[in-house]
């Protein structure tokens, strides 16, 4: 056996258990070690029987007196009891519905039970407890005890055996990180950390484990941060000249005026465009701040200056809208093309356009601006003088953006992934110069985390809301409520407005009470409003269907319009005015604000009903938090304490990759790493380090450095 035997060959796990393990991801034995647990049962005291009280979760030794399985006479359960007992004491211990615990023990074996002591009238006992024969090595009771994440099938039990099992190779998982900074830092060894963090000796070995596995992934990013630095300094980027006169009619023109952030922003993009180097920035902006409108004065002057621009959205629906936008903008002054899977036009083009002619025109830099989705990606798309890339929201990117770059010709994904990684590899794209990278977020990522992280980074913040805005008023709906909440939003569509109405789910669930769009559609449809025009969008329309609801929704022939959260990203609608969110409970508070964000567009009053089915007093205080706030960046923090930096700019955030133990919130900690890792770069030369090399480019950090 090694790191890298199946996990099917691995210790008569066979094919039901793999496959069951497969889900959890873990293949091979290396994945199964690094399936860290996320909590802890602390059974580490082990008392007396004498010593037990109602509600304590303790642990004793004992011996099986007693053991026998019988029909519990009124709830038809199948119980075990046993009897523990040891010299001077005994006590109860029952289980449901496990009757195969009788021939996992008898009477005579030594054990150790933990669990929560009950009590009645009579005596104590324990209720279902965690039980195993002694043994030196004891993994389910009598110390901190690993819980892990599981799936159907699988048990607490079955994954810490096959842990337990595969522990004694660990010390094969080869460290990277630098023996040096082991040291320097007093840091566990990798293959100790690993077995800490499952069957930790102590509370103080578990910190230990902790803090060497969270080291590990901030380091990393560090490097990972400093390298692109590094790389990004000697290239060139195109000299985008501001052209003031024209950019000056450009703002004038528009009907409003830009806020004093938005001027800001704009400023800070310019001068970025005029240098020498390549710009790397984040625009951070709040749902309706008016990103949009920044970035096409880029786009202006990226023009004027005879080279190109592209920008990718995450979705069809959200391209398609930035070509109908930027058209309006700049129709007249530029050629704006729109490439997604179905769609291919240009604006100076009547009708579609072949794919051969829409690509030869990028190739020949006959269109100024191409906007689409990581269609743009598809190899072969090429261009010239390409100076700008902009990914609009960029939060988005991340899940979608991994599979991406899996698939695809990574020269591309190149350009389109986060802007830490801008470069392109020369030659083949026959691009002289790296172009300009642009993202946009509606994320509030805090400044102090972002610069935290991302130093090589710079950051335009649009805080103010464009003027005029009226805020949205929230409620919380409970069920009773709903009916007065149909009533409210037929008044808004008899005077004009138009309603979004969305739902967690596609299709109706097997899950109890999940509202799906296809129910709640023709729920509306044909009980609620059989008389209004309804309109139905989903990831899963073609994209024709999804391109005529977003028209006719547009055009205002649909007067409500029922989404999953596709619509959550981008779309503005500015006659909208009633966002109603069933289930939202399911949803995060940084989502819900997303969803609140497509209405109070335009001049009119807009609301946002939140439903809730469930009666859970935690999930209600939380939906509370939107109804009492309306600030993106407050409510991040707030989602941040509630759920932690891990859930919030874990996993699905581009850029903040996938953190399991690092506490993002500890900034002291990312600090110090980060002073090492800057410092490590730049003294050492990271072929000498062939596994931290190893491990970086695993991870898919290194794809796109040269
Ligand atoms: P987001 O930042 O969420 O991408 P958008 O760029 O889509 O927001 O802008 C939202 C809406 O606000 C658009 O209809 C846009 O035309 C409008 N808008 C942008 N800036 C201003 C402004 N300064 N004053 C008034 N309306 C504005
Ligand atoms: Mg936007």
């Amino acid at each position: 056996m090694d790191l890298d035997t199946k996990i099917d060959e691995f210790n008569k796990v066979g094919k039901t258990i793999s496959a069951r393990l497969k889900k959890l991801s873990i293949e091979t034995v290396r994945d199964l070690l690094l399936y860290f647990p996320f909590r802890y049962d602390d059974f580490s005291q082990v008392v007396t029987i004498s010593s037990l009280k109602p509600g304590m979760v303790a642990t004793i030794c004992g011996r099986v007196d007693l053991i026998a399985n019988r029909r519990s006479p009124r709830q038809k359960k199948m119980l075990t009891e046993a009897m523990i007992c040891n010299d001077t004491d005994s006590i109860k211990a029952i289980w449901f519905n496990q009757p195969w615990i009788t021939k996992n023990l008898s009477s005579g074996d030594k054990v150790y039970i933990s669990g929560k002591v009950q009590g009645d009238l009579f005596e104590n006992y324990f209720n279902s407890p965690s039980y195993e024969k002694l043994s030196a090595d004891n993994i389910h009771t009598a110390r901190l005890v690993p819980i892990y994440s599981l799936t159907d099938g699988l048990t607490q039990k079955q994954i810490r055996y096959l842990v337990k099992s595969a522990l004694p190779i660990v010390n094969e998982v080869e460290d990277f990180l630098p023996a040096e900074i082991i040291t320097e830092q007093k840091l566990l060894a990798l293959d100790r950390a690993i077995s800490q963090i499952h069957f930790p000796a102590s509370g103080q070995a578990l910190s230990a484990a902790r803090k060497r596995l969270a080291y590990d992934e901030i380091f990393l990013l560090q490097v990972w941060s400093q390298l692109v630095k590094n790389n990004f300094k000697d290239k060139k980027a195109y000299h985008i000249k501001f052209h003031k006169h024209k950019t000056r009619d450009f703002i004038h023109n528009l009907n409003f005026k830009l806020t004093v952030d938005q001027k800001k922003a704009t400023w800070e993009i310019l001068q970025d465009l005029a240098g020498d180097e390549p710009m790397n920035r984040l625009v951070e902006g709040d749902v309706g701040s008016g990103k949009t409108v920044v970035a096409t004065i880029a786009v202006y002057n990226t023009a004027l200056n005879n080279a190109q621009s592209v920008l990718m959205a995450p979705t069809e629906i959200l391209a398609f809208q930035h070509y109908q936008t930027m058209n309006k903008l700049l129709g007249k002054e530029i050629k704006i093309g729109l490439l997604t899977r179905s769609q291919r036009c240009v604006s100076d083009y009547e009708g579609k356009l072949s794919k051969k002619k829409f690509l030869n025109r990028c190739r020949k830099r006959d269109i100024d601006l191409i906007i689409g989705t990581h269609t743009l990606i598809q190899p072969e798309v090429e261009f010239k003088k390409l100076a700008l890339i902009i990914i609009d929201e960029q939060h988005r990117f991340g899940v979608e953006q991994r599979q991406v770059l899996k698939q695809k010709d990574s020269s591309f994904a190149t350009l389109s992934s986060s802007p830490y990684q801008g470069t392109v590899p020369e030659g083949r794209r026959g691009l002289p110069r790296t172009p300009h990278f642009l993202s946009l977020t509606a994320t509030p990522i805090p400044r102090s985390l972002a610069l935290a992280f991302y130093g090589d980074l710079d950051l335009s913040i649009i805080r103010q809301m464009p003027h005029g805005r009226k805020s949205i008023i929230t409620k919380v709906v409970l069920p009773a409520k709903r009916q007065l909440a149909y009533e409210f939003i037929l008044k808004q569509i008899n005077s004009g407005r138009q309603v979004f109405v969305v739902c967690p789910l596609i299709d109706p669930s097997d899950k109890l009470g999940v509202r799906s769009v296809t129910e709640e559609f023709k729920k509306l449809d044909q009980q609620i409003f059989p008389n209004l025009e309804i309109g139905l969008l989903h990831g899963r329309l073609k994209s024709e269907q999804k391109e005529k609801v977003i028209a006719d929704f547009t055009d205002n022939k649909i007067k409500i319009l029922v989404s999953t959260s596709v619509i959550e990203v981008g779309i503005d609608m500015p006659n909208a005015t009633v966002m109603m969110i069933e289930g939202s409970e399911r949803f995060g508070l940084a989502q819900l604000h997303q969803f609140r964000g497509r209405v109070g567009r335009g001049e009119h009053q807009s609301y946002c009903f939140l439903f809730s089915d469930s009666g859970d007093l935690a999930s209600n205080q939380r939906l509370q938090s939107l109804v009492d706030c309306s600030d993106g960046f407050a409510l991040a923090q707030k989602d941040l304490e509630l759920r932690g930096a891990g859930q919030v700019y874990g996993q699905d955030q581009s850029g903040f990759y996938n953190f399991k133990m690092a506490d993002l919130s500890d900034l002291d900690f990312i600090a110090e790493i980060k002073k090492t890792a800057i410092k490590f770069v730049a003294e050492n030369d990271l072929s000498d380090f062939p596994l931290l090399k190893e491990k970086l480019s695993a991870l898919g950090l290194l794809d796109h450095l040269e």
